[in-house]
């Protein structure tokens, strides 16, 4: 037999000269050639892809593969061995015996025969052949470790840089914690400015792997990420600081009306009395039992206002800074996705996607749109935009055009209390790279004794579909401090030309007014300027007309972009609220003109103006919220509870009920949704049919409403009345909910009594409480579909245990809701899809347990049909014990 050597790539078998086949590591068979050349012959024998030569290899018939790092782990240790011990051949031949687990002593013996053959006395070979056993077993353990360390490297790399990310943000926490805690001892009520300051050196990064409260504190104070927290904060909120508020963290002061707060309606249960912080006010002292009080956790986020933290100390609330159980919160915008973490008895200040009219740029972009599309007239009040730097172009035109002579206001997209703000009229003023807007500067602003002032009116925002926002009837005026000149040599002076309070209270000419009624100083009341303007013979009701005007269409401009975001990831409609400030200009003629959105607004209340108007604006604002306490009380304790909280209540539940918030829809509501959506969507037709009938939904919704309308207080109802029907044009489509409300307004408007019986009689039979799940029409429709059932009976059963992925389950729940989507008619296939949409929502929020009655749900209340679904409720009963 020819000796061949080992081909460059060659790792196969290969004809030895005395016979037998030479092998490496990288192939399965091998015997050991009878040896008789020199090392010379073996050297080049090598496999291409370890490297090694290979004089010959162990008699073993399959040797377990081994890992790339094991080989040059052997190559290392082989080489150490050579050294210490073996002849360069030998040495390796044992290691690689070894290597590839040949470890039985019978091939070590016959490797070391093989390696030692002329020395032909058997005893010092067999003393030769312990010792090398000795050596080799600890080279082998040592070549193992190393070769696991070098295997596990990359994984070990990567959790090792897992764990320091998530690390990072934490010792910040903790650092950050550590000093709230100590600056929250010393001023129990100072939290905002220094707490504010405190979030801007906080990490940004939120890791998935954190808790979500915690994740949720991580994203309130952080300000660089790219869609929602590039809010800012508002001006003032540094003032706070100063302020310290004695004892009240212990003392829930004097009380003059019971904590709680009836519904209008029957089993509704009641609400959380929010109640003003009014000093030295007596009263019968009437608190809620420590069981109640227990459940009332309020987190404290940075800049959580100190007039929120006084109102809530009087309305039976703790504050708390770490907890995942909390009822409400007043932090700053979090990211979307974030909302989904947020459960069904939380509520919290914001909306998910808010940041579209939030952010300068983002609210141009929005009503720029509408304006292309409804004309100047209906969308033109916020004054001319560019956005740098992809609007360079357009703004050099408009440039050229105004000859140079007009003048522009440079401002950052995403910033507040008048950081970066330039007024500029040259070309080379403007920085060309980086994002920025440019706006048309109002240079013929409405003056008061001189001084160009700015208006901050109150928007707020219950619910987005259905659309509800209040504009409240006070608010701020802001003067510059300087007094105003149209001059181009007055451009530099922020003092002149910005009215924004964080910039004027540095001027050596401000000075402040105390007084609420007052029409002096650089700050007033909106209701202290509607004086002053009337007498100077301004129509205010016209003035007061048209801003509200501007607020509604300013809400709608990002209505489109935040109304699917809050479908996507908010499972309740209890969950959110808004409170916007919209700072308003006013030119020469008293033209409104809209300046920004701030998603953030001051509640700053250290003076009594501020004070006068922020702290009954606060208590209005909580208590139209409506806050319920948590489902966490046996039903027992709550009827005791009840009975003397609030005797006159008309139900036995204390704690929220999750039924009057729910987003699904049974397949009737869904069709009659579609068909007021697409068939009857003009006013005339649907005025006269929407109320005839009302859905359960529809009746959650009024009676929510309405609860919400008694609470008002300075809020004034902007959207809906019985005229805004004219604003439903600039929606994308016919929104169901805002005809429904439409229909409402315009019948129970001017007397609301005979709506209210109306909802009462409704209520009084429980019917919304009516979820599809146990809807006696969802019941009845069942027994007419019975075709499919087997189908999705077997499908319903097929519900993934929970030690299986949720990817799985998604997949099969989708999967189902096709099929069943072929089997059935458009309508019910658009209720299914609807439904599959939630059930997949609630999956995602409420993790794995709750798959399987999610799932279980969507398909009963989806299909309805009988059998399944006494099948599933047994499930579901059994997935909610365990
Ligand atoms: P910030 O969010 O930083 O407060 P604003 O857009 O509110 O930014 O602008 C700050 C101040 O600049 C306003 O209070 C107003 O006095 C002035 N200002 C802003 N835009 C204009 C404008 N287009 N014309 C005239 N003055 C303006």
């Amino acid at each position: 037999m020819a000796y061949v050597k080992v081909p460059a790539h060659g790792c196969q078998q290969h004809d030895y000269p005395g016979g037998g086949v030479a092998t490496c590591q990288h192939i399965s068979s091998s015997c050991c050639p009878s040896f008789s050349g020199g090392e010379g012959s073996f050297a080049e024998w090598r496999c291409s892809q370890c490297c090694v030569s290979r004089p010959h290899c162990s008699t073993a018939d399959s040797p377990p593969p081994v890992s790339p790092s094991q080989a040059a782990a052997s190559t290392i240790d082989g080489r150490k061995n050579r050294a210490g011990f073996f002849g360069e051949g030998e040495g390796k031949c044992l290691m690689e015996s070894r290597l590839m687990g040949s470890s039985s002593e019978n091939r070590e013996h016959a490797c070391a025969r093989e390696a030692f053959p002329r020395a032909g006395n058997s005893q010092v070979l067999g003393e030769i052949q312990s010792s090398a056993a000795d050596e080799l077993s600890k080279a082998s353990h040592l070549l193992k470790e190393s070769a696991a360390a070098l295997d596990n490297w990359p994984d070990r790399q990567q959790e090792l840089e897992a764990v320091r990310s998530q690390l990072r943000p934490l010792r910040h926490h903790s650092t950050f914690h550590k000093q709230e805690t100590k600056r929250m001892r010393t001023e129990p009520l100072l939290i905002a400015p220094a707490a504010s300051a405190a979030a801007t050196k906080r990490p940004r990064e939120v890791s998935p792997s954190m808790p979500a409260v915690q994740r949720l504190w991580e994203s309130n104070s952080n300000i660089a990420d790219n869609e929602s927290s590039d809010i800012p904060i508002d001006d003032e909120y540094e003032d706070e600081e100063l302020q310290t508020v004695s004892d009240e963290s212990s003392d829930p002061g004097n009380q003059n009306e019971p904590p709680l707060r009836n519904s209008l309606f029957s089993y509704v249960p009641p609400y959380v009395r929010f109640q003003m912080p009014i000093d030295g006010a007596q009263g019968e002292e009437i608190g809620l039992p420590a069981e109640v009080k227990r459940l009332l956790k309020w987190k404290l986020s940075p800049i959580t206002p100190l007039v929120v933290r006084r109102t809530l100390l009087r309305s039976n609330f703790r504050l708390v800074k770490t907890t995942n159980d909390w009822a409400g919160t007043w932090g700053k915008h979090m990211k979307s996705a974030l909302f989904t973490s947020i459960k069904d008895y939380q509520k919290m200040n914001h909306f998910p996607g808010t940041f579209q009219i939030g952010r300068k740029d983002r609210l141009w972009r929005n009503l720029h749109k509408l304006m292309q599309k409804f004309g100047k007239k209906e969308f033109g009040f916020m004054p001319k935009t560019y956005v740098l730097p992809q609007d360079l172009r357009l703004l050099r035109q408009a440039w050229e055009k105004t000859c140079g002579i007009e003048k522009w206001i440079v401002k950052p997209p995403a910033s507040a209390r008048g950081t970066g703000i330039r007024v500029v009229h040259k070309w080379s003023q403007i920085p060309k790279k980086r994002p920025l807007v440019v706006q048309r500067y109002i240079a013929q602003p409405y003056l008061i004794n001189g001084s160009k002032f700015d208006l901050r009116l109150y928007v707020f925002v219950s619910s987005v579909d259905p659309l509800r926002i209040y504009l409240y009837d006070d608010g701020l005026v802001r003067f510059a401090s300087v007094k105003y000149s149209n001059d181009m040599s007055s451009l530099h002076d922020r003092y002149m030309h910005l009215t924004n309070y964080s910039i004027n209270k540095n001027s050596s000419h401000y000075t402040q007014n105390e007084d609420a009624d007052a029409c002096q100083g650089h700050k007033w009341t909106v209701k202290s300027l509607w004086t002053y303007l009337a007498q100077q013979g301004v129509n205010v009701n016209e003035l007061w007309s048209r801003l509200e005007d501007l607020v509604v269409k300013t809400i709608i401009s990002g209505e489109s972009s935040i109304a699917p975001l809050i479908r996507e990831h908010v499972s309740s409609r209890y969950c959110c609220y808004e409170l916007f400030g919209v700072d308003v200009l006013l030119d020469e003629h008293l033209n409104p003109w809209l300046l920004e959105v701030n998603i953030s607004p001051s509640l700053h209340s250290s003076s009594p103006l501020d004070q006068a108007v922020k702290g009954p604006m606060v208590c209005n604002l909580l208590n139209m919220a409506g806050y319920h306490i948590p489902n966490k009380l046996p039903s027992s304790m709550q009827k005791d509870f009840l009975r003397n909280l609030a005797p006159d209540v008309k139900t036995n539940q204390l704690c929220i009920d999750n039924r009057l918030y729910y987003i699904g829809l049974s397949r009737d509501e869904a069709a009659k949704q579609l068909f007021f959506t697409k068939e009857a969507y003009q006013r005339e037709d649907y005025l006269g049919q929407i109320l005839q009938n009302l859905s359960a939904d529809d009746v959650r919704h009024l009676v929510q409403a309405e609860d919400e309308l008694t609470q008002a207080g300075g809020f004034i109802r902007v959207f809906p009345t019985p005229y805004t029907h004219r604003y439903h044009q600039f929606f994308e489509g016919p929104r169901y909910y805002n005809m429904l409300f439409d229909a409402w307004e315009t019948r129970y408007n001017s007397n609301r009594s005979p709506g209210i019986s109306l909802l009462e009689d409704l209520c009084k039979q429980k019917y919304h409480l009516n979820i599809p799940a146990l809807s006696a029409r969802a019941k009845s429709s069942a027994e007419t579909e019975s075709a499919t059932e087997t189908a999705l009976e077997s499908k319903a059963l097929q519900v993934p245990a929970p030690s299986e992925e949720p990817q799985h389950a998604e997949s099969v729940l989708i999967q189902s809701i096709e099929e069943s989507q072929v089997l059935s008619n458009p309508m019910t296939t658009k209720s299914a899809r609807a439904l599959a949409q939630q059930a997949l929502m609630k999956a995602k929020k409420h993790h794995f347990p709750c798959w399987r009655r999610t799932y279980c749900f969507s398909a009963l209340s989806s299909r309805c049909f009988k059998a399944t679904r006494a099948k599933l409720q047994k499930t579901m009963t059994k997935s909610n014990s365990a």
